[in-house]
């Protein structure tokens, strides 16, 4: 038998990780201990603690730093759409996850998002990294590939005003899975300098009606943007 950790053994210490967190006993920031000392609490190989805290880091629940010093050590983080950005990448390449079903649910969450965020009060300033990012969509020199980086961002800048945390990390991890399909259908259809007006005049119309708490108007401006690009990625 390969001397590898069983899943078992690692398990152990994903729970008591997990319960630590959820009593409090573990925080945002605070350092794991060491490898050596979980492993003699816990009676199992110091691979098993090393395959554990590698499975944290791919989940976006640590972050491993090296070196010494106060910075140094295994220290609790917190990007929950790091791994389900990743899963669901994977899975919509593996087509697995239908494209159709990927642009529903983004079509549910930010026509909620708009919607809702028209009664939050959020600040001008909250508004600014969307504002930054459309007047950054406005250059002409701009790559595709980057214009479609930013425009995700954008959406994702925009869904956060609802204050929705679940709902901004889900956009967070289906931002790639997004651009994916954006990315293909450019490259398909290589049609990148008829769309870009468009897709400028479509944000600026998303974007004021944020601006002006128009929740409705807003909702609807999104849901014909994402339906007319999905129409032109077919
Ligand atoms: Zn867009």
């Amino acid at each position: 038998m390969p001397d590898s950790p069983t899943g078992r053994a690692h398990d152990v210490v994903l729970r008591h990780i997990e319960d630590s967190l959820h009593s409090g006993a573990l925080k945002l920031g605070d350092r794991l201990p060491g490898e050596r000392a979980l492993a003699e609490q816990f009676g199992i190989s110091r691979a098993s603690v090393r395959d554990a805290i590698r499975t944290l880091e791919v989940m976006g629940v640590v972050r491993s730093a090296t070196g010494s010093g106060p910075n140094s050590g295994t220290i609790v983080v917190s990007d929950p759409s790091s791994a389900l950005g990743v899963a669901l990448r994977m899975h919509v390449a593996s087509h697995h996850l239908p494209l159709k079903d990927v642009v529903e649910a983004r079509m549910m969450m930010e026509t909620w998002s708009l919607e809702h965020a028209a009664s939050v009060p959020w600040t001008p300033e909250q508004l600014n990294d969307a504002r930054l990012l459309l007047e950054a969509m406005d250059d002409d020199a701009l790559p595709s590939q980057i214009f479609t980086l930013l425009d995700t961002q954008f959406h994702v800048a925009l869904s956060a005003l609802a204050g929705n945390v679940v709902v901004s990390t889900m956009m967070e991890s289906m931002r790639e899975a997004i651009r994916g399909y954006i990315d293909d259908a450019v490259a398909r259809r290589g049609t990148w300098d008829e769309v870009v007006p468009t897709l400028r005049e479509h944000h600026r119309g998303i974007f004021e009606a944020v601006e002006a708490r128009e929740g409705e108007r807003a909702a609807r401006l999104v849901r014909e943007h994402i339906e007319w690009f999905y129409r032109q990625a077919l």
